[in-house]
């Protein structure tokens, strides 16, 4: 504590770059603090530190297995969140000067790099905007916030006397039900379950907030209740969607799309107060839309669309451009080869010609090279045992690939499977939907070097927010990856972009990927740090997103491959 403060004493008013002296290890008695990097100037990106407390007195059982450790981290780096803006008084000087912060959560529980929890230790990784007057060093400030504000939100948010023991139970135990929920799902002939109660409407457009006032609670059809025992709430009944193809319909506004929404975010464990606690689907799940403008490299979309104009090879579909129906049937096929057992499709954000052609259109157009999907779901089913949940408000013809059919009126939902079928037998659809076997799309490598990382003089793969990855010179779009979390998880594809592009390898998309989580499931997130100490703000992604974010790359090659 002593070499720290007479450190801060000797730069005081000196350049900004005197800081520089800064980085090292302390320690501050009640913590040890370690300054791992230190920005250059004000303006620059702030300075990355790590607070560690001397010993771990929680309970252990809160970290005793790693679904429990993560939510406990999960919880610990939001009391941060919250002690920090207590203790914390911003702004002061000029630049980010003052600033300290953790990494943002969104509302799922995720392995994160913001804050570890060892058998003899509590981390948080923290960044601080070290204080300027002008371009100088502001000592005095400095001090306040290392020697005042850093320890306080280590004895609010980091020690159990600071923290609350209920609250840091009950989050650890929701996410435990949450995570025994999905995984009982096959088990259960399941792949989707929604708890009675449960809160699926969010604050906005722009918000993934539950919606406060007016929200109505999820209550399960009679037919499709289930009810399961969880290792810590006990009984939970609530509607199970099997496995099959499941259709949702129902009239404009009448929560159709947000329940197929909650169903993708299923994927991911809630924080308490979400309202989508114990609403879980198959790990696996991928929503599927239409995405024109995207670039497509070497996909085989075959089983969907063949013939097109000049002759194009669709088992090696590339294009800088692809359509709305190319778009949704290179998103299918990219799911099928990372692997899935969901897919999840709604009718406001597919291609309406990807969805269905009707018997005037067959009619009046010989060359249309799409196999529409309503002709793809049942053998996706039979033949790759993969599952559909379809909402459609427009597309009768769909009840007759349904195994059930859930209808949505003012939010309240009902069984209309039988309904549906005396429809069937009443309005026969014109053209029956075809049967035959659908395959998995060819296998197809991926070459790393037609991915540069050069952007002048140096090499960059970043994450830019969570819809942006910077590759070199190109920004990779994301913005249509509709279970894609948060800014961390973009940070951490974008390293093992990075990574596989830094190599000269050729390989399957699946191996890259699932090679590169592994090694994160072995070593940790940290091991996708840039350096030793603070490994910046990242967050797990899931093996379809990273997938997903290699797929657009508008760069990348891809040949034929085992
Ligand atoms: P659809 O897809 O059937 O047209 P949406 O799912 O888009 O309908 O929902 C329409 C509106 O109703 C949205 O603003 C949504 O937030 C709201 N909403 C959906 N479900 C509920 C609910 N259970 N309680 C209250 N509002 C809801
Ligand atoms: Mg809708």
């Amino acid at each position: 504590m002593q070499r720290l403060r007479s450190t801060l004493d000797r730069i005081d008013r000196k350049g900004y770059g005197a800081y520089k002296d800064l980085q090292g290890s302390y320690d501050l008695r009640e913590f040890d603090l370690f300054v791992d990097r230190v920005q250059r100037d004000p303006f620059a990106p702030p300075s990355l530190v790590r607070v560690r407390t001397k010993d771990n007195r929680f309970d252990l059982d809160l970290s005793e297995n790693p679904v429990r450790r993560v939510a406990f981290e999960d919880f610990l780096t939001r009391s941060v969140e919250k002690a920090l803006r207590r203790a914390v008084k911003g702004n002061r000087g000029s630049g980010g000067s003052g600033r300290i912060e953790i990494q943002r959560t969104s509302q799922v529980v995720l392995p994160r790099s913001s804050v570890v929890v060892e058998s003899n230790f509590v981390e948080a990784r923290l960044a601080l905007g070290l204080p300027a007057r002008g371009r100088t060093v502001d000592a005095r400030t400095a001090q306040t916030m290392l020697f005042e504000e850093l320890p306080r939100v280590v004895r609010e948010a980091l020690t159990p006397a600071g923290v609350d023991a209920e609250a840091a139970r009950a989050h650890v135990e929701v996410v435990e039900d949450a995570d025994h929920l999905r995984k009982r799902l096959p088990t259960l002939g399941l792949v989707a379950f929604v708890a009675d109660g449960a809160v699926l409407p969010r604050e906005s457009g722009a918000s993934d907030r539950p919606l406060r006032e007016d929200a109505v609670p999820f209550e399960s059809p009679e037919e499709f209740r289930v009810t399961v025992e969880l290792p810590n709430r006990g009984e939970v009944s609530g509607m199970g969607i099997t496995e099959g193809v499941t259709l949702v319909a129902g009239g404009g506004f009448h929560g159709k799309s947000t329940l197929l929404s909650a169903l993708a975010w299923g994927v991911y464990d809630h924080a308490p107060g979400d309202g989508r606690e114990l609403v879980v689907a198959r790990a696996n799940a991928v929503k599927v839309r239409a995405e024109d403008g995207r670039s497509v490299a070497g996909v085989d979309i075959s089983g969907m669309i063949g013939d097109l104009p000049g002759r194009r090879d669709t088992t090696s579909f590339s294009t800088t451009n692809a359509s709305g129906s190319t778009s949704q049937a290179a998103n299918i096929a990219e799911a099928l080869e990372i692997g899935t057992s969901l897919l999840l499709v709604d009718e406001d954000t597919s291609a309406t010609n990807f969805m269905i052609r009707d018997e005037r259109m067959r009619e009046l157009v010989s060359k249309e090279p799409i196999s529409p999907f309503i002709d793809l779901v049942r053998p996706l089913r039979d033949s790759l045992g993969v599952s559909t949940v379809v909402v459609v408000g427009g597309v009768g013809d769909y009840l007759d690939v349904a195994d059930r059919v859930i209808l949505m009126e003012d939010y309240g939902l009902q069984d209309a499977t039988a309904r549906a079928h005396e429809v069937r037998e009443r309005f026969p659809a014109r053209v029956p939907p075809k049967s035959g076997a659908a395959s998995r799309p060819r296998g197809r490598r991926v070459r790393a070097s037609s991915i540069d990382l050069r952007r002048g003089r140096r090499e960059t793969a970043r994450g830019r927010g969570p819809y942006t990855i910077e590759l070199g010179r190109e920004q990779v779009n994301l913005s249509n990856l509709e279970q894609l979390a948060e800014a961390g998880q973009t940070e951490a594809i974008a390293r093992i972009i990075g990574e596989f592009a830094a190599g000269n390898a050729s390989r399957e998309v699946q191996a890259v990927v699932n090679g590169a989580l592994g090694s994160v499931r072995e070593n940790g997130l940290d091991s996708l740090g840039n350096f030793r100490g603070h490994p910046g703000e990242l967050s797990l992604p899931r093996a379809q997103e990273v997938a997903a974010a290699i797929n657009r790359i508008r760069s990348l090659e891809a040949a034929a491959g085992a």
